[in-house]
């Protein structure tokens, strides 16, 4: 029998610990949806993109985006999504824990309060989930590398995907697809999309292709309005070469 008398909150809480994110650093949040592969399937997400999957993803980003000021940048992609929270924030107290859990939990929240308007006629089986980890970056340089190898990634990954549902819906099984495409190069991939099955890769959804960025731009409309001193922002969704520097250069405020 515990003696609530005994009890020295004080010794109890010593036990905590605080796994705080180095000073000075981006801090990346990556969230991933916990075995999407099954969810997808029960779902019957359309393969190898499911484009309303996607769509959904990209809102409940924004719904983060307008929670926490302190992110400046996303780029998401299948089940994924990191999120970019600038050098100098102090979100709680630069705390892992905390900021990944807040950022996880709202995402998981929202993804299933908009199911309904992203799919309206696919009832949601089961209540999806999240992982999520924080990394720190000490440079501009290595964030963009960071943002660029999840854009490659992408590519390889649809590119492979196409391909492999292409083979399969002509026909093959799985494990005849997997076997046909192990150890291609990506123009043996291109040259496979369109000799037999007649697809310009370069023209699919820029959306499968490159991913989803959702980020804070000036508002060019309202900023002639003059709004008192505030500069009105808006979260925006696009699809854009973030490997290329020249989207960098093109968004200086981002990381400025
Ligand atoms: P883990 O729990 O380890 O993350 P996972 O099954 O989620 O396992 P991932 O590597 O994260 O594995 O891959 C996510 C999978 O979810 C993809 O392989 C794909 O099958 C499916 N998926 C996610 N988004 C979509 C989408 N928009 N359209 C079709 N399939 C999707
Ligand atoms: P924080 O984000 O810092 O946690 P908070 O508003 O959630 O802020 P807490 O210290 O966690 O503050 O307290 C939770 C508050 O939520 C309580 O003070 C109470 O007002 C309310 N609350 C939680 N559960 C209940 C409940 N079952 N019935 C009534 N009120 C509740
Ligand atoms: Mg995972
Ligand atoms: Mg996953
Ligand atoms: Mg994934």
């Amino acid at each position: 029998i515990v003696d609530i008398n005994n009890i020295k909150p004080e010794f109890v809480k010593s036990f905590t610990f605080e796994n705080k994110l180095m000073l000075s650093t981006w801090i990346v949040v990556r969230i991933d949806g916990c075995h999407f592969h099954r969810f997808s399937e029960i779902h019957e997400f359309e393969k190898p993109n499911d484009e309303q999957a996607l769509n959904l993803m990209n809102s409940c980003a924004v719904a983060v985006l307008k929670e926490f000021n302190d992110i400046v940048f996303s780029y998401g992609v299948s089940d994924e999504y990191s999120f970019v929270l600038k050098k100098d924030s102090q979100l709680y107290q630069r705390c892992a824990s905390y900021i990944v859990s807040a950022i996880v939990s709202l995402f998981s929240a929202v993804y299933v309060m908009q199911w309904v308007h992203f799919f309206p006629s696919k009832e949601l089986k089961y209540t999806p989930c999240f992982d999520g980890r924080a990394v720190c970056y000490p440079s501009s340089k290595i964030l963009q590398d960071y943002l660029a190898w999840r854009q490659v990634d992408c590519h390889i990954n649809n590119q492979y995907n196409t391909c492999f549902w292409e083979l399969v819906k002509s026909g093959r099984t799985k494990r005849e697809a997997q076997k046909f495409l192990k150890g291609t190069q990506t123009n043996e991939k291109y040259d496979l999309l369109a000799q037999q099955f007649h697809i310009d890769y370069n023209r699919l959804p820029i959306m499968f292709r490159r991913g989803s960025s959702v980020f804070r731009e000036q508002d060019k409309d309202t900023s002639n309005e003059e709004v008192e001193g505030e500069t009105q922002n808006r979260v925006v969704i696009k699809h854009c070469n973030i490997i290329d520097c020249s989207f960098w250069e093109a968004n200086p405020s981002i990381l400025n």
